[in-house]
């Protein structure tokens, strides 16, 4: 299956002038839009059309775009299939706020919303077995900035700047050392993502950094135990850096080098979606860390992009570049494939795991 790209364009701020962005409808039965048009800048007499699986605008509520784009994974991932969920555009474009969201009910982004629908999921599946069946849910949550790997569940002041290695795992790339935590509820989750979002702060602050030049990856293990059988899938929800190109923002004079003006490992993400596109034999993944966790076409997850724009003039060349690279990632093809069960007497094949359970003892 293709990866499903949606655009998200996020309402139009108080001190912002000119809107430019537009949806439209190639068909006309469709409750919502699919195509973003925006003015050529070269000849604003020209519009480009980009068509997307779904478009967004500034009227959808983060419950709709969950119920529509996230809710449907969940049964994806209960089924022992990967899910990986990614937002990419500008620093500003809404993909903190569509990832992460605000504090009230209403404004909770993709990720709070994700875990909730796992956590009702998983007391369900228990409730309706008819055999004996655990759930465990486990987290992990770290950052790669300039090309390292910091664990957000370890205190800045207490981690190694060198960062955290990675290693390739049979078919997937993980990060060693990684903190799992269990998480028996969401109530759980939320204590320990809005500490670990604080870490990112004050990292980004030590590091004299800005937290839009990171990556924020989070990751959700799925265990379900029946009999003596385990089955591990996961699902990862990604806030990818900015992807705006600096030059443009920084200083004209003194221009810097392409990798440093632009995200090197987005560089590279859009070198592996050109080489993919192309069915170039040498996929550049390996190449940056993000690439490498991220392993897109390569990886068997049911993957879906979130594409964030601003509506207005100011982002005009960045919001382009962000539909014309989404314009190449929508034809990546991922054979999605479900995770074997493993025995648990051959455990060894399962990183250890303490996830802590929701369990239902057999019907008798
Ligand atoms: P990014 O993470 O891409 O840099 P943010 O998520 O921080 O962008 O969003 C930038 C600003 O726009 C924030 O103030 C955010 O609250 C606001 N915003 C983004 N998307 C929406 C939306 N769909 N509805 C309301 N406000 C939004
Ligand atoms: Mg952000």
């Amino acid at each position: 299956m293709a990866i499903r790209v949606v655009a998200r364009i996020r309402p139009q701020q108080q001190n912002e002038l000119d809107v430019i962005v537009s949806t439209a409808s190639s068909n006309d039965d469709s409750s919502h839009p699919n195509q973003v048009k925006i003015p050529n800048p070269r000849n604003e007499g020209e519009t480009f059309t980009f068509q997307f699986n779904t478009v967004y605008d500034h009227f959808t509520t983060q419950q709709q775009l969950f119920d529509n784009e996230v809710a449907p994974t969940i049964k994806h991932l209960f089924g022992g299939f990967d899910v990986a969920i990614f937002a990419y555009g500008s620093t500003g474009t809404g993909k903190t706020h569509t990832m992460r969201g605000g504090k009230s009910l209403a404004e909770r982004g993709v990720i709070p919303r994700l875990l909730s629908g796992i956590y009702r999921r998983a007391r369900k599946f228990a409730k309706e077995s008819v055999v004996e069946i655990s759930v465990k849910i486990s987290i992990s949550y770290y950052e790669i900035y300039n090309s390292k790997v910091y664990d957000l569940f370890e205190a800045p002041d207490k981690r190694s700047l060198a960062g955290l290695p990675l290693r390739d795992n049979g078919t997937k790339t993980v990060v060693v050392g990684l903190t799992e935590r269990p998480c028996e509820s969401l109530k759980d989750f939320e204590k320990l993502y809005d500490q670990a979002n604080m870490n990112r702060s004050t990292s980004a602050t030590k590091l004299n950094a800005v937290s839009s030049r990171s990556h924020a990856i989070l990751g959700i293990k799925l265990a379900v135990t029946t009999g003596d059988q385990i089955r591990i899938s996961t699902a990862s929800a990604i806030d990818l850096a900015g992807s705006e190109d600096n030059r443009r923002t920084g200083n004209q004079k003194e221009r810097m080098v392409e990798s440093a003006s632009i995200n090197k490992s987005l560089f590279t993400l859009a070198k592996c979606v050109e080489a993919i596109g192309r069915q170039d034999v040498r996929i550049p993944i390996r190449d940056s860390k993000m690439t490498r966790i991220l392993n897109l076409g390569q990886n068997h997850s049911l993957t879906v992009m979130i594409l964030n724009l601003a509506p207005v003039r100011t982002y005009h060349q960045d919001t382009l570049s962000s539909l014309n690279f989404a314009n190449r990632t929508k034809k990546i093809e991922v054979r999605e494939t479900e995770n074997e069960p493993v025995f648990k007497g051959c455990a060894r094949a399962i990183p250890t795991f303490r996830g802590t359970s929701i369990q239902r003892q057999p019907l008798r």
